[in-house]
């Protein structure tokens, strides 16, 4: 992600633990022979009392027999159940520990394409969905598991809760989706897993318009290259690795037509920043935005030179520059907030700076802004006679 943020810890630990629930679940059928018939929940339990407390253990026994089912539709074979067994377990157990350099660069996913029937792995598909609504749908203390992920990452990240880790727009997490960074349709072993899921504002979390979709972050362009060894050294791994203080937004196009792009500072950042960007469509979401910071930063600086303007008439290139270099990139004005908060703004009243002709675009815009205001001031401030039209 670009954003450094933190999980939910306890319902991480839950979540670690309900996906171990999952995987033990279909090796203990598989490996005893259990039809889904024959199973019974009691035994389960005592064989693994570790897991009596998940969220899972509270379902009926007919929802095991049912999933239990489902997996023995979808790989009727043995050798198919083991292969899937031991890739869930694999790419389970290595996202759940600490990753080393070495690790990262010679893992791939094991459970990515795996080698069974395209039957099989539709019905895989939809029975490791079925998982993920039995966690999240959950409901305790009023509220769904998916609502309590939510309010514990609040209470994780009280700076930044209300920023999109992906695009550092704005983040309503009442409405945010729950991304998989890591495809549930193509990554089945990691549908609930705790390092995988992140809030994303709507505009990254859409299957539609560009957004984020089944494209997969550690190569979206090239999917056949996106688990290759060493795959996870291309990506931003959520929780784990940040591009923000690496990354800057530049600015071009034409006037009328400006365009922003994603740019890096090291040229050891530019593959998993290249990832990123195409993943969440970045070029295309801020330069969405670009017109939302030129408003703003209009706002401010009518604000702020307001009164200057009202008394002397004219505008102090200087002091506005010195303005836009303190108030707006250095943050000094939010001394609560963090410069990154205000990303895009910062980046674009940078490339304003140095750029001339959008420098004296904006002292014209402002100057037209300020003596517009003026005149209404003025207007509203004449003596107003009966029979006048109203001012
Ligand atoms: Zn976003």
């Amino acid at each position: 992600m670009l954003l450094k943020v933190s999980p939910p810890k306890q319902l991480g630990i839950r979540l670690q633990l309900a996906s171990s629930f999952m995987i033990r679940l279909l090796y203990y059928c598989d490996v005893k022979g259990i039809q889904p018939k024959q199973f019974t929940k009691k035994q389960f339990l005592i064989d693994h009392p570790e897991l009596k407390a998940c969220v899972f253990a509270n379902k009926t026994a007919t929802t095991f027999k049912n999933r239990i089912n489902d997996f023995w539709d979808a790989c009727k074979a043995k050798k198919e159940r083991k292969t899937v067994i031991l890739a869930l377990c694999v790419d389970n157990f290595f996202m759940m520990g600490p990753k080393g350099k070495t690790q990262i660069a010679n893992f791939s996913f094991q459970s990515y394409q795996l080698n069974i029937p395209q039957y099989s792995l539709d019905l895989l598909k939809t029975l490791f969905t079925r998982f993920y609504n039995d966690f999240f749908n959950y409901e305790e203390n009023g509220s769904n598991l998916r609502w309590h992920f939510k309010e514990e990452y609040k209470l994780e990240n009280p700076d930044n809760f209300y920023l999109c880790p992906a695009c550092l727009g704005e983040l309503n997490l009442d409405k945010a989706q729950l991304d998989h960074y890591f495809p549930k349709s193509t990554h089945l072993a990691l549908v609930i897993h705790p390092n995988n899921l992140i809030p994303l504002c709507i505009s990254c979390n859409s299957t539609t318009g560009g957004g984020k979709g089944d494209k997969i972050p550690t190569n979206p362009a090239i999917p056949t290259q996106a688990n290759r060894i060493g795959c996870l050294e291309d990506a931003y791994l959520p929780y784990e690795s940040y591009g923000l203080g690496r990354v800057k937004m530049l600015v071009g196009g034409t006037p009328g037509k400006r365009m922003a792009q994603l740019t890096t500072m090291k040229a050891a950042d530019r593959t998993p920043l290249l990832n990123h960007a195409e993943t969440y469509d970045l070029n295309r979401v801020w330069t969405s935005r670009l017109h939302n910071a030129n408003t703003t930063l209009i706002h401010r600086l009518v604000d702020a030179f307001r009164h200057t303007f009202e008394t002397d008439g004219k505008l102090d290139s200087a002091a506005i520059a010195h303005f836009l270099q303190h108030s707006i990139i250095q943050g000094a004005e939010y001394k609560s907030s963090k410069i990154e908060n205000y990303f895009i703004l910062a980046n674009y009243t940078v490339w304003i700076l140095g750029e001339p002709n959008a420098w004296i675009t904006l002292i014209d815009e402002l100057q037209k802004r300020l003596e517009e205001e003026k005149k209404l001031n003025f207007k509203q401030k004449q003596p107003y006679f009966l029979g006048d039209p109203e001012p």
